[in-house]
């Protein structure tokens, strides 16, 4: 079959692999929609550990073509893939905390993920998905989940005035998830027009361009502000705009060794409430839920569809102005 080999940093290659057949309680997939996303880029440079060689990829889904011993789904079925594989043992996660499992193992991280023709995986992280989804949706299911996890950490109210910072897909996905939990006001800031425009479409009520206006003049009190820029200078504008009492929720991932200055001091007198959302624990099924349910505008997300072939060169560049979310297709 073919993949995209990620054979050392900054090293990809197009090539034939075996084409995997499953053990018992193992299935084999053809990959109908992989996303493309920041931590690849990331693992492609060397910024985030991975095991090499690497088939990278990790929010995809697609149609079971081999099933082994013991495995409840049948061949033809539409599945979406939850890439983080829990140990189930650990102190974490015996505590629910899965997310935090000491012995985690990502399908596109650690083995071998969605950029190929066919992907092989447990039981345990297949969601059966209605045949009637858009198999491009499929690659959106792991980011929504993730999204839904920040939800639920900030625990947004009804009439709920928010901000979001940062116009990637993430951005895009919380704008719609904070509509739907009846968020009052939804400002979502970002730098790119075209991302502005297609914010305002899809639920926000006010978009601003930090370029343009101070963001912490603009914006103030606001009762949950979602970080999902993964950049220090938009962690601080959070903590600025934020209410006292209120919640900073970070999603994005910063760069490791980057540093934010925060007053201490403010967090305890302004009651600050600064939470980290990790990955996807026990979101996979809502999220699947509510993509099957239609509520949700995905397909002004998808900016472009690409082949495995041309895949090299799109992870190897940054998006293009404006671009949302790039998917990888099966055929
Ligand atoms: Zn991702
Ligand atoms: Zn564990």
């Amino acid at each position: 079959m073919k993949a995209v080999l990620l054979n050392g940093i900054n090293t990809l290659e197009v090539a034939e692999i075996p084409t995997p057949t499953p053990g018992p309680h193992e299935l084999v997939i053809r990959m109908l929609a992989c996303g493309l996303c920041g931590t690849d880029r990331h693992i492609l440079v060397g910024e985030h550990p991975a095991k090499m060689p690497l088939v990278l990829g990790h929010e995809f889904g697609g149609r079971v073509t081999a099933v082994g011993e013991g495995v409840s789904f049948q061949i033809g079925d539409l599945v979406s893939v939850d890439p983080n594989i829990v140990c189930g043992k650990c102190d974490h996660c015996l505590a629910g905390r899965t997310a935090h499992c000491r012995d985690l193992i990502a399908l596109g991280v650690t083995i071998n993920g969605g950029f190929a023709e066919y992907v092989l995986l447990p039981d345990t992280q297949a969601y059966l998905v209605p045949p009637t989804t858009n198999p491009l949706h499929l690659g959106l299911v792991e980011p929504l989940a993730c999204c839904i996890r920040g939800i639920d950490l900030s625990e947004i109210k009804s009439g709920d005035r928010v901000a979001i910072l940062g116009g990637g897909s993430m951005g895009m996905l919380l704008i719609q998830l904070c509509k739907l939990a009846g968020a009052a006001e939804i400002v979502l800031v970002t730098r790119q027009q075209e991302r502005r425009e297609i914010a305002e479409k899809i639920g926000a009520t006010k978009t601003l361009d930090p370029a343009a206006v101070d963001i912490t003049k603009e914006l103030s009190d606001m009762d949950i502000t979602f970080e999902a820029a993964g950049v220090i200078e938009t962690f601080n504008q959070a903590v600025a705009i934020t209410r006292s009492g209120g919640v900073v929720l970070v999603l994005g991932v910063a760069p490791s060794h980057e540093r934010a200055e925060i007053s201490v001091y403010e967090i305890v007198i302004r009651g600050l409430r600064i939470i980290g959302s990790y990955i996807n624990p026990f979101t996979q099924a809502r999220a699947v839920e509510l993509i099957s349910s239609g509520k949700l505008d995905l397909d002004s997300l998808i900016s472009r569809t690409i082949s495995l072939d041309e895949l090299p060169k799109f992870l190897t560049q940054s998006p293009r102005q404006g671009d949302i979310k790039y998917l990888v297709t099966g055929e």
